[in-house]
């Protein structure tokens, strides 16, 4: 916007500029016509009356055409979208207007009388409100040159130069109209002519000479040859014939010419003036013109320029946020995730930049990496806490649960210990086999799992010997699970490898106690004891450690010894 907006300005007052200076052309233009009026006009009022006479045909042309200049001016001109118009303020133009009507009633009424009985003063009044109108009409160019020039100071210059054109064709023409009344009642010419004369032909060439320097720093070729034709016609026959007619009326009327002659012959001197003004005019308003094509051109082309630029750059930062930015929070994202520990899943043809394909690459073999470390890690966590043969819990992991609170699913501190002992299991292997007396140790541990909750902790305690943790039960609950694990044992049927079938019991002991490093052992030598009374009193029945019996809950050390010597048969 920064770039465009500068030349849009550049752009829009070139446009404004040309339609004002086309505007005040107009202006210009009107004042030239109704200047051009006072020729026929001074004609019919020199002549006898005639309605068809050349030069009534000529003054009505004229007002026609001045009536029309005048009321193009007074309507509302259509102003092209975007710019803003001068219009001329309706009071001055109704002045024109006003004294306009008046002059002419006035050139009329002279008109109407036979060239005999004219009166001087009279055609001298009518010649002076002619000359009115162009005073009145001159307020109306100084308002718009004005305007221009406080509205852009590009055209306070040319409108200067527009106005003072005006100013040499309206008093070149009164240098003309000046001495018409005497030569046109044929009398002697009044001082006071000569003066207003005299005055403003001086006035003429200082004005021309001013013209001449301005309009030289135009350069504009063609007015060269205009400005030698002024000078030649106008400054040279025009004044001449205007002298030669001074002198005559000085000295001694009849005129060598009528005022028609004079009129036809002066009128004539003026046109290259006419033409310097249409050919500066025509210049600046083509300057101006040329000025807007460019200043158009430049607005275009900045206006491409610009969306071209602005397209590539969309073009960049979206094809970074396809190629660069987006992966990158994917690379981002999926880095989090792995170091969350959680699954990544990666696009399928991520970007076609080399450095982002080889991130993405790294974080899939990361990914494979950490992947391989969890699977071992969890292999070497299950090695290390689980039996091989059964798949229960090891021993070690049944210490850690019960000696540390935190660990239990249910933290609570009291807890009941089953140990479990196959009876006579020895024989089954013997009888059987090794390989039947795993079977039966797997198909054991299978059993306790179906019969237990999943908080249950079920471990392998040594060899044929299982131990069963329960948090949230009292000592008679434990009891009546232990009875059923019993039940279901004895019940179950076992076969070997060729499908002979036989039976297996256990012996239960039931103790219950408290998590903790000392409680742990002594809950374990209870559960023991239990155990060992069980064997001793049959084999095949669950025994439990009474907690009120004192004897029941012997201290660490008598509880090593105790199993030292009670405990012969045990295989650990
Ligand atoms: P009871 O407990 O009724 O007094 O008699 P038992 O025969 O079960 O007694 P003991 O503790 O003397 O024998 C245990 C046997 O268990 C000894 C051992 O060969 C066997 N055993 C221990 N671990 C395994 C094992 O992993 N697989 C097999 N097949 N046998 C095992
Ligand atoms: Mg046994
Ligand atoms: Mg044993």
């Amino acid at each position: 916007m920064s770039i465009v907006a500068p030349t849009y300005r550049d752009f829009a007052v070139a446009r404004q500029n040309l339609h004002d200076i086309r505007q005040y052309r107009l202006i210009l233009d009107t004042a030239n016509s109704l200047a051009a009026e006072r020729g026929p006009a001074n004609i019919v009022m020199s002549e006898d009356p005639s309605i068809d006479s050349p030069g009534m045909k000529r003054l009505v042309e004229f007002r026609a055409r001045n009536d029309a200049a005048l009321a193009q001016l007074a309507a509302v001109s259509d102003v092209p979208f975007g710019l803003h118009g001068h219009r001329v303020p309706q009071d001055l133009l109704q002045d024109v207007r006003d004294q306009l009507t008046l002059a002419r009633n006035k050139v009329d009424g002279i008109a109407s009388i036979p060239r005999a009985s004219l009166k001087l003063d009279e055609i001298q009044d009518a010649i002076d409100s002619m000359f009115a109108v162009s005073d009145r009409f001159r307020v109306v160019i100084a308002w718009n040159s004005n305007e221009l020039a406080q509205h852009s100071t590009g055209l306070a210059a040319p409108a200067l130069i527009g106005q003072m054109l005006s100013d040499l064709r309206e008093h070149g023409g009164r240098v003309g109209s000046e001495i018409m009344a005497p030569l046109a009642t044929n009398q002697k010419m009044p001082l006071q002519n000569v003066i207003d004369s005299r005055r403003s032909q001086g006035g003429l060439l200082e004005l021309w000479q001013l013209i001449s320097s301005q309009t030289n720093l135009y350069n504009v070729p063609s007015l060269a040859a205009s400005r030698d034709e002024i000078d030649r016609a106008f400054f040279g026959h025009g004044l001449a014939l205007v002298d030669q007619v001074i002198d005559e009326g000085r000295r001694n009327p009849p005129y060598t010419v009528t005022a028609t002659e004079f009129t036809n012959r002066f009128v004539p001197t003026m046109r290259p003036i006419e033409t310097y003004r249409a050919a500066f005019l025509d210049a600046v308003v083509e300057r101006f013109a040329d000025a807007r094509t460019s200043a158009l051109v430049s607005l275009v082309t900045t206006v491409l320029v610009s969306t071209a630029v602005l397209t590539i750059l969309v073009g960049i930062v979206l094809s970074a946020r396809a190629h660069v930015f987006r992966p990158l929070m994917q690379v981002h994202d999926a880095v989090l995730r792995l170091a969350a520990d959680r699954l990544v899943t990666l696009p399928a043809r991520p970007t076609q930049v080399g450095e982002i394909r080889s991130l993405f690459h790294a974080i899939e073999v990361l990914q494979g990496k950490l992947q391989e470390r969890a699977f071992l890690t969890h292999e070497l966590r299950r090695q290390a806490e689980t039996d091989g043969l059964t798949g229960l819990l090891n021993r070690r992991m049944l210490d850690r649960f019960a000696r540390s609170p935190s660990l239990g699913e249910h933290a609570g501190d009291a807890l009941c210990l089953i140990l479990m002992d196959i009876d006579h299991f020895k024989n089954v292997n013997d009888t059987f086999g090794h390989f039947t007396g795993d079977r039966v140790l797997i198909q054991i541990a299978e059993l306790l799992r179906s019969h237990l909750r999943e908080s249950d902790i079920i471990a392998r305690f040594g060899g044929e010997e299982f131990a069963i943790l329960i948090s949230d039960v009292d000592l008679s609950g434990a009891i009546s699970i232990a009875k059923k694990i019993r039940l279901a044992i004895q019940t179950d049927t076992f076969t070997t490898p060729d499908g002979t079938p036989f039976r297996v019991t256990a012996s239960l002991g039931v103790a219950r106690g408290r998590r903790g490093e000392v409680a742990w052992a002594e809950l374990i030598e209870r559960a023991d004891t239990a155990l060992y009374r069980a064997k001793s009193e049959g084999r095949n029945r669950v025994r439990f450690a009474r907690l009120s019996t004192p004897d029941m809950v012997p201290s660490t050390s008598n509880l090593l010894s105790l199993t030292a010597a009670t405990r012969p048969s045990s295989g650990r």
